[in-house]
């Protein structure tokens, strides 16, 4: 008779006690999903088999949609065939999605502000497909483990801005999947290969997928990974290879160009079915037959393959080194070098980047899985199937935030590449007596002047008790969680009365708009200091003219003779007269010679204000550093 095995209290976890999470890739051309089963992390395979799901959707109009396979391999009139939905995501408007679908898809742009791929089923936007493709995943998952998910990890580019990770997260809500957590692409690759495990440095993960290049680096420090810089190419990738292994049959049977879509078509999948050969094999036989008199039918071997790619895979050296240099570290800081995506399976990318970096790539884990098999691992803690694992993913914003304050000026409030998740606050004042609102401006990027940043969204802060200019202290707050999503609140402290937004910006932003952004502010950062005082100077003399105009209104008559009145009012009109000028030192001067000039006046409101109460009638709003305050009152992080 078998012996029963009692566990010693508290020590066991029963086998039911293992929640059922999994890591999601949601790819551009592919889409995975994995878990961990028995402390191993494994990819999960559909009931034929498939590892992987291509990020295909075909909607008609009398069925239920066709996800992956299926979809991929339809015939025929493919207006309804949706790809590469995922450069869609969180994108407000077509002309900053990339041109490739705009080349492939009709778009719906009418109903509000998301555009919508025109279908036989109707307009669906990208976070449709990208839910028929999770509910697709789910339930492969669901099935395979047997049981529901509490939650799922996804994974999403480095560059993603709030409002593409807020559309992966709407796209999962449709999809029935409880979002533990977004992670960034590159982190799970570098979790998969177990480096945060490792001693601490810098890893590179070279990223080339169906139609997208990313390079990201990424720095491992006490337990932590910080996103340092990511760059790439949004229009480069297998797909490219393809097309040039394309023209190059075409050119070797003399066909200058192909008018059939179906004839298109089949000759690329040729191509692709030739060119994952050949990063098996040294030699591929061709044999390909455009039409009569015109067929290719020779060995192609490495050499000359490689040769029809190098163009290609120069291009993605080109952003290798700018991470180093924003980064600013040489190749010899980079510990390891991750390959990652189905295209670098091709032998010659893997030799050019390992050259480039000088080590060895790491390619034992198989590249299109990676990053699942990195989500997968961070879903199992997240779930707390490792209560000893306290692994934490950081990542950073890609461009400063902050707000706009008096004179079309940015105060930054976040830094740009500050590890989030991060809360930071500011106080700020008010510019008017009896000031009862606040317009909040949230602002992204690095310039200095409003006009120059990108604008994320607006919100008042209305109904707080009026009070002398300078005198109310509202409290901002700047909240980025985990999966890079801001919320800004406004808080006025006496009152309480608060208000807040939470940052999911109709616009997104490309990698290489980022790029654009930080290149623009580093070129103009000069020019644009000099603007920057100068409008402090010009916001300076406003609120002095407001501020001495006001006490003038108030009680000028009682405090001043007939003749002093008559100097201030000049030196008001000589600050007025230069407040717009280009001088800084012409304004600073009239400022100056306008608080000396009314000085006396100041002091005999001071001396009124402290004999009223005295007799005990109260203290008036009167506070004569309402002159020389700043609106931003002090810098406190929280
Ligand atoms: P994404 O991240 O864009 O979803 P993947 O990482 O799945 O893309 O990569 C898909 C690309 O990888 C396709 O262009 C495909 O042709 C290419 N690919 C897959 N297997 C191989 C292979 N063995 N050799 C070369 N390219 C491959
Ligand atoms: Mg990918």
């Amino acid at each position: 008779m078998a012996l029963l095995q009692i566990a010693e209290p508290g020590q066991s976890q029963a086998p039911h006690q293992h929640k059922l999470a999994v890591g999601i890739d949601l790819g551009t051309t592919n889409s995975l999903v994995a878990t961990v089963r028995s402390g191993v992390a494994d990819v999960l395979s559909d009931a034929e088999g498939h590892r992987s799901v291509p990020s295909v959707v075909s909607f008609s109009a009398d069925a239920q949609p066709l996800v992956g396979q299926r979809a991929d391999e339809l015939t025929g009139d493919t207006s309804s065939v949706i790809r590469s939905a995922k450069r869609l995501m969180g994108k407000g408007g077509l002309d900053l999605a990339d041109s490739w679908l705009s080349d492939h898809y009709k778009f719906d742009t009418s109903s509000g502000s998301l555009p919508a791929f025109v279908t036989q089923a109707g307009s669906k936007t990208a976070v449709d497909v990208s839910a028929a493709i999770l509910s697709q995943l789910r339930e492969t998952a669901e099935q395979s483990l047997g049981g529901d998910l509490v939650g799922a990890v996804i994974t999403v580019p480095a560059y993603f801005d709030d409002a593409q990770r807020q559309a992966t997260k709407d796209a999962a809500a449709l999809a029935g999947l409880n979002v533990l957590r977004l992670i960034n692409e590159p982190t799970a690759a570098a979790v998969a290969y177990g480096l945060d495990n490792d001693e601490e440095g810098i890893v590179a993960i070279y990223d080339l997928g169906g139609g997208t290049f990313d390079i990201s680096l990424l720095r491992m420090q006490h337990g932590i990974f910080e996103v340092l810089a990511t760059a790439g190419d949004t229009s480069l990738g297998g797909d490219d290879i393809d097309n040039a292994l394309v023209g190059w049959l075409l050119e070797k049977a003399g066909v200058s160009k192909l008018d059939d879509e179906q004839a298109s078509a089949d000759v690329k999948r040729y191509a692709q079915t030739v060119k994952e050969a050949l990063s098996a094999a040294d030699s591929v036989a061709i044999d390909w037959r455009f039409s009569e008199g015109h067929h290719v039918s020779e060995q192609l071997d490495k050499a000359a393959f490689n040769d029809i790619i190098s163009p290609l895979v120069a291009r993605t050296l080109k952003p290798c080194r700018q991470v180093l240099r924003d980064a600013d570290i040489e190749k010899s800081d980079v510990r390891a070098v991750v390959m990652v995506g189905g295209s670098t399976r091709v032998p010659m990318v893997r030799e050019s980047v390992s050259d480039f970096f000088g080590k060895p790539v790491l390619t034992s884990i198989n590249p299109d899985e990676v990053v699942a098999v990195g989500a997968a691992i961070q879903a199992d803690i997240l779930a707390g199937n490792k209560p000893d694992n306290d692994l934490l993913l950081l990542d950073v914003t890609p461009l400063s935030l902050g707000l706009e304050i008096m004179g079309g000026l940015v105060e930054k409030v976040i830094q740009r590449n500050t590890t989030i998740p991060i809360t930071r606050g500011q106080e700020f004042t008010t510019y008017k007596d009896g000031q009862t609102s606040m317009a909040v401006h949230v602002l992204q990027g690095e310039r200095e002047l409003v006009d120059d940043c990108r604008s994320l969204a607006r919100f008042e802060l209305n109904g707080f008790p009026p009070k002398a200019a300078g005198a109310s202290r509202i409290q901002v707050l700047f909240q980025v969680d985990a999966d890079g999503l801001l919320t800004v609140s406004a808080l006025e402290k006496e009152s309480g009365v608060v208000a807040s937004v939470d940052v999911k910006p109709s616009y997104g932003l490309s990698d290489g708009e980022i790029e654009r952004m930080l290149r623009e502010s580093m070129e103009n950062a000069g020019d644009d200091m000099q603007k920057r005082l100068l409008q402090e100077q010009r916001v300076d003399a406003s609120r002095v003219l407001e501020a001495i105009g006001s006490a003038l209104d108030a009680d000028g008559d009682e405090h001043l003779t007939h003749d002093e009145r008559d100097v201030i009012d000049k030196l008001i009109v000589a600050l007025r007269d230069c407040q717009e000028s280009d001088s800084r030192e012409a304004i600073k001067k009239a400022i100056h010679d306008l608080e000396n000039g009314s000085s006396a006046f100041v002091e005999r409101r001071m001396n009124a204000s402290v004999r009223k109460m005295m007799s005990g009638q109260g203290i008036d709003n009167i506070d004569s550093s309402a002159w020389t305050r700043s609106e931003k009152i002090d810098d406190t992080s929280v």
